[in-house]
């Protein structure tokens, strides 16, 4: 038994690979071994493929990356969808050229039964259905479809399924997403040892199936979040904070280290709210020398003390985004994860830990319902007072989402509109309700100044 994963494109107007991998699909892959199938992985974002980096030589690409191994993906302009044909923006695939992933869909397609393909981002789908146009040339072999777009808008994913030639859609995670995917495919027999062991804690993500090296990994110590930001999927996607144990994230980091990554980014959406955090620093410090830890998804400001600051620095953390997101009485009325002292709070204690203006960043997002050009000024300026860095990023309304609710409900979003122009992106050049193109390229115009400095 055989069953080849897939990490699709992504179709977008823009993209960047800042630490990104496929965790779910890889955790899928490590309960599958687990019952004892054959697993195979094409990921059609990945930029370190080998065959990659020849055909990119050979063209004379030079694609931009930074040293801890973020970077620019590979990208070729595609036809728009026609519902976006007034906006004024290249659509483009990124990931892989087509002709290479056609090369590994006629070798690793060989003897697989099955195919099971994740999702990212609602407003990626459409790279789900250019990988489907791609593949079914290559196979008819049932084709299950799961992840984030699939637990967010399953109807349409179902829809999405449809028209592409998907055979079946799961939603859920772990395990019981394995299970249907599996009952789905006439395996039913394989289920039986699926009770023994829980995905989360006793699986760590199947990094081997890139067969090839790696520069840095995304690891998980915990997944979900006590907080319920309206503008935030976390809470519907996983509930509450479920942490892993700081031996299985240890065994997890080992693994990697093993395929010789050298960047392990932690992509927990509460790392700090981890019930064993000073012991799991503490395990991390002994790896600072052979690893560079990273905080790209906007930690807690509220729970930094100055032990933990002192902690982060110790175990080698080289960069530690605070979530801000705006300035004001936003902040409380969408959730009430920080406030603008608790922030300031937070990075004077990094700093006084020894973090430099390079390794601390702030989040701040553009366009949130209500939110004026104001309230993203102060939190900008809150960051140059600091010295801080900051990243701008527009507003995207997540079907299911509190926010996403009360737009769909005061009228203010089109029922049924298409995920794609949902896409922080596109948004402004239609959306009446938020601020337009020309007050965000503003604020923006703002941070490449202040990063001039
Ligand atoms: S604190 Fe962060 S992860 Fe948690 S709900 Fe708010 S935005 Fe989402």
């Amino acid at each position: 038994m055989k069953i080849l994963l897939i990490n699709p494109w992504i179709c977008d107007v823009a993209a960047y690979d800042f630490w990104m991998k496929p965790l779910g699909i890889l955790y899928v892959g490590a309960i599958l071994e687990r019952l004892g199938v054959e697993v195979e992985l094409i990921d059609l974002t990945d930029r370190f493929l080998p065959e990659l980096r020849i055909y990119l030589n050979k063209k004379g690409i030079r694609l931009r990356e930074t040293p801890f191994g973020s970077g620019k993906f590979y990208s070729e302009e595609i036809e728009k969808p026609a519902f976006l044909s007034a906006i004024p923006r290249r659509f483009k695939r990124y990931g892989l050229p087509v002709e290479i992933v056609n090369r590994l869909l006629l070798r690793k397609l060989k003897d697989a039964d099955a195919v099971f393909m994740t999702s990212g981002m609602t407003y990626w789908y459409w790279g789900i259905i250019e990988t489907m146009k791609v593949l079914r040339a290559h196979t008819n072999i049932p084709v299950v479809l799961g992840g984030i777009y699939v637990n967010l808008i399953k109807e349409h994913a179902e829809k999405t399924a449809k028209e592409s030639g998907i055979n079946h859609v799961v939603k859920g995670h772990g395990i019981d997403a394995v299970s249907e995917a599996l009952r789905f495919i006439g395996r039913n027999d394989l289920l039986v040892k699926s009770g023994s062991f829980d995905w989360f804690e006793d699986t760590s993500p199947a990094y081997h199936l890139y067969e090839h090296p790696l520069p840095y990994a995304v690891l998980l110590a915990s997944i979900g979040c006590n907080f319920r930001c309206t503008y935030c999927s976390t809470p519907r996607l996983w509930g509450g904070l479920r942490s892993k144990s700081v031996d299985s994230v240890i065994r997890d980091l080992e693994k990697v280290l093993e395929l010789g990554v050298e960047t392990v980014a932690f992509y927990d959406d509460a790392f700090l709210l981890h019930p064993q955090l000073n012991e799991l620093l503490e395990r991390l410090r002994r790896y600072r020398d052979r690893v560079n830890f990273m905080l790209p998804n906007g930690i807690h400001a509220r729970f930094l003390d100055s032990s933990i600051a002192r902690a982060l620095k110790e175990a080698g953390f080289r960069l530690v985004y605070l979530g801000l997101e705006t300035s004001g009485r936003l902040q409380k009325t969408t959730g009430g994860k920080v406030t603008d002292e608790e922030f300031c709070r937070a990075v004077k204690l990094l700093k006084e830990a020894g973090f430099e203006r390079k390794e601390l960043k702030a989040y701040i997002m553009i366009n949130l319902p209500g939110q004026t050009k104001e309230d993203v000024e102060n939190a900008v300026k809150l960051c140059e007072k600091l010295d801080i860095g900051y990243s701008l990023n527009e507003y995207t309304p997540i079907p299911g989402t509190p926010d996403w609710v009360k737009l769909q409900q005061k009228g203010d979003l089109p029922k049924n509109v298409d995920p794609l122009l949902l896409n922080n992106s596109i948004l402004p050049y239609w959306w009446k309700k938020g601020m337009d193109v020309q007050t965000i390229e503003s604020l923006k115009a703002r941070k490449s100044l202040s990063t001039k400095r």
